[in-house]
Formats: structure tokens, C-alpha cells, sequence
């Protein structure tokens, strides 16, 4: 046998103790095991259009495809210059969005890597920066993998999840170094509105704070629900506007995305060349995949046609948050934005202790995948999280047994 006993134990770094990332976690491991058996598992727990039907634009695949003979090099480490113009001129014509030119585009493989890059490139220990909860995790996660502290700051549901400026105040410290903003927001689904933003802005302002705008749902819009970049509210700040193709081009297998860097950038020379240095390491980003970006930002926006009125991404959403607030004891905020929604269970109706525990219960009884509050960093066990990307009918039917499984769930 290749038993060695003398062999020492490998354990993972200390750096990985606070870095969690629920969404992929032991319950998704758990459901995959019920998979490989041969049970039907609804996946609502990933925001991955392509396993519900959704296609990308056949401009995209055709120019990806056009591209592969003549992507075979790296390309630079911040990007193909076409596709960084593409970005340019794709913020261009927003009105009031600071003016940028391409040398302030990095392209990234997917807006992951470019939160990555950039908590290693802005964090020293001790560091301490607001991200909202709930929040999407990974931004969560990679502060912690960089040493920073990562301090959440409340998204008030009674005030459609918008982000409460006096939490926010009451959070600052001299260790403050920047505020992650997700708006349109995963998971809640808020847009926010103007009035709470500028004030946040002037926030940042006087605190002197990096923002970190993480936009990738900006054109996943329902109703009429109006976004507004942070940046074009600060154009005297250091700003990071991050967006991919992942979500409204649905191509979030490609591994496509960019941060672009906006405000007055002397006095962060040292945080852009740290940039530059990491996107060097890694060489470049996938570069088929940076040739699709100028044809998606230039071609059709079919995008439109999933969120107007008649749309599917439109309806899936209005049934999704219909059906959970008929559920006695369910409340859900309307989503504005986005691919999810975010239902609160009343705790006089439902007592959950342990909201890992329900969704584990769940996925063992109905087979039905969502993802616990707690793994977007909320405070309390009284969340969970679904995606409203599967068709209506098949969303409506997991809704219901989400409600039947409820009316006789007991923890
Ligand atoms: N930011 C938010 C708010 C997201 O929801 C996601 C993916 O779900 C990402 C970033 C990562 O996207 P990408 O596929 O570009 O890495």
C-alpha cells in the first residue's frame, strides 16, 4: 500500500480562516451528491443563465469564434486596446459619467478576478472597508484574503434595501479605506435611489473613501426602476466601476469583465500601478473572450427584450415576488434589479436558528436548491436567497413547495 504514516498533514493557510463563499458551499457540495445519484435538483442558487435557456447573442458566439484563429497570443495584461475603447465609448454616452480614456479600462477574466485584484493591490493588514449586507461574498471574502477587515455596513429592507446612511457614518474609523456599493444588488434586487446615493457619495467625500462600485446588473432593470452610476454622482473621487458580459449578456462562462478607474488619479498613483503590476502577474485575461466584449457593447442590447414588458427575466421576476408574498409569514421586497430575490421569514411565523439547517432541510425534502441569508453575510437566519432565472411555471411550482414545506417546517 502507499501508506506513509510519517507523512505530515497539509492543512490550508491561515489566511483562508474568514474567507467564505456559501453559494458554492457544503450545502451546493451536498446537492451535486444528490445529483450524481440520479435525483432532479431545481438549482436556485446560482445566477447562471445558461443552464435555464438562456442564450447568448449569436453576434457574441459568432465573434468569439471569428476571433479564435487570432487569439491564440496573450494580449496585453490590461486588455485588448479594442475592447478597452469599447468600454470607453460604452460609458461615454452615459450622461454626467466622468470622462476616462482606455489606459484607466483593465479587463479582467469575469468581475471576480478584478475584486481580487484589486483588495490585493489596496489592502495592508488591519485595513477596514464597508461592503453592504447582505452583499454578494466574494467581496466580503477577498477583503479577508487580504488582510483586510471587512465592516458590513445595513441595507435597511424597510426602506427598500437601500443602504443606511447612518449605519455607514456610525462604521467609519481612521482605518476606513474604501465602501463597496453593489447596484444594482445581489442579492436584494434594490436599486438604489438617487437621494441615498449622493448622500453616501458625500460620505465618501468627507471620510476620503475609495468607492468600489460594483454595477454588473446595470442594465437589468424592471418597471421603472432608473440606475445611476456612483460615478457620475463623484467625479472629484477615486472611483472603481466594475461590469462585465457575465449577466446581461449571458455569457458568464467566457469569463469576461472590466474596472474602470475614474476621478482625480494623482494621488493614487501607487493603488493604479499596483493594478498594473498584478494584472501583469497573471499575464492577460482570457483573450477570446476580450474579443467579444466590443461586439457585445456595440451590437443589439437584447437584454431589453428580457426586462420590457412582455419579457421573460420580467415576468419570471413578478412571479417570484408574487408567489413568496402569498406565503403566510413570507414578505418578499420587490426586486428592481437583477437575477434574485431575497424573502424574509417572519420569525413569529417561521422560527429558523440555524438558516443553513433550513436550506439543507429543504433541498433533502423538495430537492430545491436556494442559498441561506447567512452566506451573504446577513445578520440574522431569517433570509434566504432564490434565483429568478428558471421559466415562470417552473419558478411558480418551486415557490409553492417552498410554501408547503414551510407550512409544517419546525427547527
Ligand atoms: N458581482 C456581483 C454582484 C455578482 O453577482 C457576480 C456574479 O454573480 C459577480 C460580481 C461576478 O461576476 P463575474 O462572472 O464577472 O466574475
Amino acid at each position: 500500500s502507499h501508506q506513509n504514516l510519517n507523512l505530515r498533514t497539509i492543512e490550508q493557510s491561515e489566511k483562508l480562516q474568514n474567507v467564505c463563499y456559501e453559494i458554492r458551499g457544503p450545502v451546493h457540495a451536498h446537492a451535486s451528491r444528490l445529483e450524481a445519484e440520479g435525483h432532479r435538483i431545481l438549482k436556485l442558487n446560482i445566477g447562471n443563465p445558461a443552464i435555464f435557456g438562456f442564450e447568448a447573442p449569436d453576434v457574441i458566439l459568432r465573434d468569439m469564434i471569428h476571433a479564435l484563429p487570432y487569439s491564440q497570443g496573450y494580449s496585453e495584461s490590461a486588455g485588448v486596446l479594442s475592447a478597452r475603447r469599447a468600454v470607453v465609448t460604452r460609458y461615454e454616452l452615459i450622461p454626467d459619467f466622468p470622462y476616462f480614456d482606455v489606459d484607466d479600462v483593465l479587463l479582467g477574466n469575469g468581475v471576480s478576478e478584478l475584486i481580487t485584484m484589486t483588495m490585493q493591490a489596496l489592502l495592508n493588514n488591519g485595513d477596514e472597508v464597508l461592503i453592504p449586507a447582505p452583499d454578494y461574498p466574494l467581496w466580503t471574502a477577498m477583503t479577508a484574503l487580504s488582510g483586510g477587515t471587512p465592516v458590513h455596513y445595513k441595507c435597511d429592507e424597510d426602506n427598500g434595501w437601500n443602504p443606511s446612511i447612518e449605519d455607514i457614518e456610525s462604521k467609519i474609523t481612521p482605518n476606513t479605506k474604501a465602501i463597496v456599493v453593489i447596484n444594482p444588488n445581489n442579492p436584494t434586487g434594490a436599486v438604489y435611489s438617487r437621494e441615498v446615493l449622493q448622500k453616501l457619495v458625500d460620505v465618501a467625500r468627507k471620510h476620503s473613501l475609495l468607492i468600489l462600485a460594483d454595477e454588473i446588473y446595470d442594465k437589468i432593470l424592471y418597471d421603472d426602476a432608473e440606475h445611476i452610476n456612483v460615478a457620475s454622482l463623484a467625479p472629484d473621487l477615486l472611483v472603481f466601476t466594475f461590469n462585465g458580459l457575465s449577466k446581461a449578456y449571458r455569457v458568464c462562462g467566457y469569463r469576461a469583465g472590466w474596472v474602470v478607474m475614474t476621478g482625480p488619479k494623482d494621488h493614487a498613483r501607487g493603488l493604479i500601478e499596483g493594478m498594473g503590476i498584478l494584472a501583469s502577474t497573471r499575464l492577460c485575461a482570457n483573450v477570446p473572450a476580450q474579443h467579444a466584449i466590443q461586439v457585445a457593447l456595440g451590437g443589439y442590447q437584447s437584454i431589453n427584450d428580457l426586462v420590457l414588458p412582455g419579457g421573460r427575466l420580467l415576468e419570471q421576476r413578478n412571479i417570484t415576488s408574487d408567489k413568496l408574498n402569498e406565503i403566510p409569514g413570507v414578505s418578499c421586497v420587490k426586486p428592481m434589479g437583477a437575477l434574485y430575490a431575497f424573502p424574509r421569514l417572519d420569525p413569529e411565523v417561521h422560527e429558523i436558528h440555524n438558516d443553513e439547517k433550513f436550506v439543507q432541510d429543504l433541498l433533502l425534502q423538495e430537492k430545491i436548491l436556494v442559498v441561506q441569508g447567512s452566506g451573504f453575510n446577513m445578520p440574522d437566519n431569517e433570509h434566504f436567497r432564490i434565483v429568478t432565472l428558471p421559466w415562470a411555471r417552473d419558478l411558480a411550482d418551486a415557490v409553492e413547495r417552498i410554501g408547503n414545506f414551510l407550512s409544517s417546517y419546525r427547527q
